[in-house]
């Protein structure tokens, strides 16, 4: 068994429900230790932080990851336990096996090979690791960014290690996100008899008009690194149930994924402008959860494509679509990132699994980069 697949297996075992690292953190720290790297925990709250450096000098290369995992759902849905890492036809399921702990432990096999070959490297290696990605993430990679901010300790390169490939492995890597933000509008009308209609004000059909407002919005054209902002409305609730009441309310929940052309003031404006043509008895809130990044093309897309032909022969995409990550959080600081991992169509699902085999090739490619950017 190959030593990225047995450390697979190891994370695997662990139940690391967000924000409980269950342990993963400590079997990576032991790992790099022995390796070089000095271990310094940044926990907050109840979420488990490491960062681990090896040399002290720069550039700082990170790789960035986390160690909890969304919840199982039903679990006589599983074929095989979700922490009970089984491999069939070449690939292991288990819980957080694509997202992300087989990355983590082909980062760590990566470094291993790296340092055997180049003991002296040039530069620093990092590992940024939490246990709050797949949570509300405000206690984890925020909060050690700050950290490190503060005591002038810059990143300049950084590997996330979401499952970014698509059909294959190195197919597809996330140079970028959207940003993401969403709005919450309640329209206040006035409840009463549908037999009365003078003597109500109907939020539905005050609605309709806003409606048609927001869902022909052409919000931008996009951008050479993004696709055009997206409008998506994911809740509408009104009505009592009764069929001869109109309704006092309505609520509505609306989310943007936007490019790097916009920004959260211009889209507040601009929606606030179409509502307000329709009415003027309506409370609005927003939540933004994350500004549009972009690592433009440079040392770390070289290196990062370089490798991924190197070791797959595959010319890889540089994409910004997909959720949000981490990624977010590190790029603000002036780091190049780039997310590389797996292939990701089981991640968040009922039997999640990654190839075995590509347990190695992430870890060869993850090598490479190290290679590409540290030699
Ligand atoms: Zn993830």
């Amino acid at each position: 068994m190959s030593e990225t697949l047995e450390l697979t297996k190891a994370l695997l075992k662990k139940a690391s429900l967000t924000p409980d690292d269950a342990g993963c953190m400590d079997l990576m720290a032991e790992y790099l230790q022995q390796r070089g790297f000095v271990i310094e925990w940044m926990n907050v709250g109840d979420t488990k932080n490491m960062w681990a450096r090896r040399g002290t000098s720069s550039p700082i290369f990170a790789f960035a990851g986390h160690t909890d995992v969304v919840p199982t759902g039903p679990l006589e849905e599983w074929d095989t336990p979700p922490f009970e890492p089984t491999i069939k036809n070449g690939l292991i399921y288990a819980r957080g096996a694509a997202d992300m702990k087989g990355s983590l432990a082909a980062m760590m096999t990566a470094c291993d090979g790296f340092i055997a070959e180049h003991t002296n490297h040039d530069g620093s290696i990092a590992f940024l690791i939490t246990s709050d990605e797949e949570g509300p993430a405000t206690n984890g990679t925020v909060k050690v960014m700050e950290a490190l901010n503060a005591r002038g300790e810059k990143i300049d390169y950084c590997i996330v290690g979401e499952p970014s490939s698509h059909k294959n492995f190195g197919d597809m890597v996330r140079v970028g996100r959207r940003g993401s933000i969403n709005g919450y509008l309640t329209l206040i009308g006035k409840q009463g008899h549908v037999a009365y209609p003078e003597l109500v004000e109907n939020p539905i059909h005050a609605l309709a008009p806003i409606l048609s407002g927001l869902t022909a919005e052409i919000w931008d054209e996009g951008n050479e690194y993004f696709p055009p902002t997206s409008f998506q409305i994911s809740n509408i609730n009104s009505g009592t149930g009764a069929t001869n009441v109109v309704p006092g309310s309505l609520e509505l929940i609306f989310n943007l994924r936007f490019s790097s052309e916009l920004t959260p003031e211009t889209i507040k404006s601009r929606i606030t402008h179409i509502i307000d043509q329709q009415s003027d008895n309506y409370e609005l809130v927003w939540n933004l959860s994350g500004l549009p990044f972009i690592t433009e093309r440079g040392e770390l897309t070289s290196a990062v494509k370089k490798a991924i032909m190197d070791v797959t022969g595959l010319q890889t995409e540089l994409s910004t679509g997909g959720g949000t990550s981490d990624g977010r959080f590190i790029a603000p600081y002036g780091a190049q990132v780039i997310e590389l991992g797996p292939i990701n169509d089981t991640i968040h699902k009922i039997n999640e699994c990654v190839s075995v085999d590509d347990l190695d090739t992430l870890s060869a490619t993850y090598q490479k980069v190290l290679e590409n950017i540290l030699l």
